[in-house]
């Protein structure tokens, strides 16, 4: 287990511009702002989106792609480094137009419609950097 300490840094709350990507929108803020730890919500629409869902036992992640209008219930993530630059990575409920919710992992592909943000900076001593976990496969902080 890992965890440290962190004491609140500044806080955003925003839009983001229709027809933004919405991950890749949130991450160049979090890059314009030089934001390295924080939360991450946001909440609105987009006009399609694709999500990952990572396969335990193949260690590879599938992506699901929904080709229509969806509400974003819930876009919950984090900010950390990857490679020295801040990466957000967010998961996200989606609701179609009765109100079915399917998600995943956000990925690239999903064209806002309307969003809004809430940022919330951390300060900490020390950074997190992803780095690959050879028990999972995934790119995570380190386990100690
Ligand atoms: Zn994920």
């Amino acid at each position: 287990m890992l965890s440290i300490s962190t004491r609140p840094g500044r806080s955003f709350i925003g839009r983001l511009t229709k027809g933004d990507d919405l991950l890749q929108a949130l991450e160049k803020f979090c890059e314009e702002h030089n934001i390295t730890l924080g939360e991450v919500r946001a909440l609105g629409a987009v006009t399609k989106a694709r999500v990952g869902f990572y396969n335990q036992e193949e260690r590879k992640y599938y992506f699901l792609d929904f080709d229509q209008p969806l509400e974003i219930l819930a876009l919950v993530g984090n900010v950390s480094l990857k490679d020295g630059k801040p990466m957000v990575h967010a998961h996200v409920t989606l609701a179609d137009h009765e109100g079915r919710a399917i998600g995943g992992h956000l990925a690239p592909g999903a064209p806002v419609f309307a969003c809004e943000f809430a940022i919330h900076e951390y300060q900490a001593d020390q950074t997190l950097n992803r780095a690959n976990d050879p028990e999972t496969g995934l790119m995570l902080w380190p386990a100690s």
